[in-house]
């Protein structure tokens, strides 16, 4: 395994011998991982290699693991859900809400929430405020949703899988709304399995395969001592990777 140490002091998220079992299943084995602050980070993996799962426990949803996890020096409770902007791998806004429903549920919710903000960035994407979510397509919900997470005064901002099933043009508006929106000082984690199409955002890069971390590292030594993509990198790890 390739590792880049990351002193504590450069990490924002702290996780030792994390591990998650379903009934018998184990879904994450031992991981050890500090995520480095201040940086775009991409959480890799094939489906169902355990990406979902850690960002459940990262964000507070999953309570069951064993292992220790810290969050800018605090365990995870209230006050590191304070800090953590979290958009899930699935619309979780209901169908019948409009737009305008949506922006007063965050404005309530979290006293971080920019809600000029979010209201601007979504008028700029054309998006009719008074309508209901269920008249949107796929890809327009993926945007609403990311400008609402996005304005958030967040230390941590988590996508999950944010561009999974939208088309190239969608994928990089969502691309910029991220790269233009998010506090320069707080760290972003984006989990996908689409490796060659964030590569060029990511300075750090965790691959995962059936719960384990099989490589931790900043995207451009991975590239300086392979010579290689990062995705081209995957390939071949995951090629290696031992079917358990
Ligand atoms: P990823 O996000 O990388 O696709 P997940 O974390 O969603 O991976 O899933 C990891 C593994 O755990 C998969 O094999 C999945 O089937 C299993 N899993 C996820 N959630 C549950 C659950 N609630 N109950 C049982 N197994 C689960
Ligand atoms: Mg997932």
């Amino acid at each position: 395994m390739n590792n880049q140490n990351i002193n504590e002091e450069n990490s924002i998220i702290e996780i030792k011998s994390l591990t998650k079992f379903y009934g018998k299943f184990k879904a994450l084995d031992q991981v050890d991982l500090s995520f480095p602050k201040g940086k775009i980070i991409g959480l890799l993996g094939p489906n169902g290699s355990g990406k979902t799962t850690l960002i459940k426990i990262i964000t507070g949803l999953l309570k069951q693991y064993q292992g220790e996890i810290l969050i800018d020096g605090k365990q995870i409770g209230i006050d590191t859900k304070k800090i953590v902007s979290y958009l899930p791998d699935r619309n979780c806004l209901p169908d019948n809400w409009t737009v305008e429903k949506a922006l007063t549920y965050f404005k309530t919710f979290f006293p971080d929430f920019e809600y000029d903000k979010a209201k601007n960035l979504i008028s700029q994407l054309g998006i009719d405020l008074s309508k209901k979510f269920k008249e949107f397509s796929k890809g327009t919900k993926e945007k609403l949703q990311l400008s609402l997470v996005l304005s958030r005064n967040a230390k941590i901002y988590v996508f999950d899988e944010p561009i999974a099933g939208v088309d190239p043009a969608a994928r990089d508006l969502i691309f910029n709304l991220i790269l233009n929106n998010y506090h320069r000082d707080s760290t972003i984690i984006i989990c996908t399995h689409l490796i060659s199409e964030v590569e060029e955002i990511l300075d750090y890069a965790i691959f995962l395969n059936r719960g384990k971390v099989y490589l931790r590292e900043y995207v451009d030594k991975i590239k300086e001592s392979s010579g290689k993509s990062l995705n081209e990198v995957f390939k071949e790890v995951y090629r290696c990777a031992p079917i358990n």
